[in-house]
């Protein structure tokens, strides 16, 4: 169905729209900016048409966390390759990783975790590589993964000697400053430590992981395209005797998709300055409930809502369901005279929507509309 037959139609209260052409730009000049290998993180955005949009738009390979993530890119991006770069993985996983899916990237942040890959991998099999990920010290990111994962500065390097003195395998140092990161400063300093790390390690790092957390763009975080903060990455490593030698990759998910996608949601009930939509924090605006807001535009039928000629006014935006957790944080600015049956376009969820929506209270948002670069103005 097509945009405009989907707005008009009556059989849905919520849809998505996504624009390959914005995936497949901010792809192209995320690879253009970043001195080293580009893998998508598939957890941000699992869609097939999402796979093969950033694969032939120049990505060098996925990150993924689970042997579902690595069979859904087997499926969409046949032949491309796979890291699995989750740093708790069961046995049985990573046995089919190897010996069903042929993966060779691993990640390990702890000594538990290799022990399980010395005796689930061959150990004497050169084309392996195993990542060990550091804590990267303290970060302003909005999710903070270091709370869960990462070595500390010594235990790397016991773990790189390891890796060297009992198998045959490459390996490569990894970090992840937590996801929407919002400055350059936790990147420079994780990679200050990774310069120690390189010239510590008493064995040979063949390759540095620096991640994603590439922040996006929201309404309450203005940030700018990121090509200025790659540049000074990049003139961070050129300046770095052990870091320029080593090969570098990065993992960004948010950033390369967040702008793709659009949330049209029917306004089903307008109580006072309280809406009440078709879809809500669990139909895929969970970002909108605690840290994000969300640029809008409000539309009747086929046409946006000329706020200039309406005026706006302050909205609390409600899903749904019967939990009152179905909120989003911020208020939201939409035209004065918006009534039931009209929609709101919550703009750049094509980050963790479409992959943590469900269908709770019987609310599922399932359809998607394939939208062209300039159709919906
Ligand atoms: C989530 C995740 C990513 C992607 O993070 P973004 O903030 O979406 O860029 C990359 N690598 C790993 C290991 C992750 O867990």
């Amino acid at each position: 169905m097509q945009f405009d037959a989907a707005v008009r139609a009556t059989e849905f209260d919520a849809f998505y729209t996504f624009n390959p052409a914005r995936l497949a730009h901010a792809t192209r000049a995320f690879v253009e900016g970043f001195p080293g290998s580009v893998l998508y993180a598939v957890k941000a955005n699992p869609l097939p048409q999402v796979i093969s949009t950033v694969r032939a738009a120049g990505v060098a390979g996925f990150d993924v966390a689970s042997i579902g993530e690595a069979l859904l890119v087997q499926a969409e991006a046949p032949g491309a390759r796979c890291w699995f770069m989750n740093p708790a993985k069961s046995r049985r996983d990573i046995e089919r990783a190897w010996r069903e899916l042929g993966l060779r990237d691993f990640v390990v942040d702890c000594a538990a975790e290799l022990e399980k890959l010395l005796e689930v991998l061959p150990t004497q099999e050169p084309s392996l590589r195993t990542y060990v990920r550091f804590h990267s010290g303290a970060s302003d990111a909005l999710y903070d993964l270091n709370s869960k994962f990462g070595a500390s500065h010594a235990d790397t390097l016991r773990l790189l000697q390891r890796i060297a003195a009992q198998t045959r395998w490459s390996s490569g140092i990894a970090f992840h400053p937590g996801s929407q990161t919002i400055s350059v400063e936790p990147y420079l300093a994780a990679l200050q430590t990774a310069a120690r790390l390189v010239e510590q390690a008493n064995a040979p790092v063949a390759a540095l992981d620096i991640g994603g957390g590439f922040p996006a763009r929201y309404d309450n975080m203005p940030m700018s395209p990121p090509a200025s903060l790659l540049q000074r990455l990049g003139e961070f490593v050129a300046s770095s005797s052990a870091l320029k030698r080593v090969e570098l990759l990065c993992e960004p998910g948010r950033v390369l998709a967040y702008d793709c996608m659009s949330l049209f949601a029917r306004v089903i009930l307008r109580k006072d300055q309280a809406l009440y939509c078709g879809a809500g924090i669990f139909g895929g605006l969970l970002p909108a409930q605690q840290f994000f807001q969300l640029p809008v535009r409000a539309w009747r039928g086929s046409e946006p809502i000329d706020v200039a000629a309406d005026g706006r006014s302050e909205f609390v935006v409600f899903g749904p369901t019967c939990d009152s957790n179905d909120r989003l944080a911020f208020p939201y600015a939409l035209p004065v005279h918006l009534r039931e049956g009209d929609w709101i376009e919550f703009q750049h969820v094509g980050a963790y929507s479409e992959s943590v929506r469900c269908a709770f209270n019987g609310f599922s948002v399932d359809h998607l509309v394939t939208v062209g670069e300039h159709e919906m103005g």
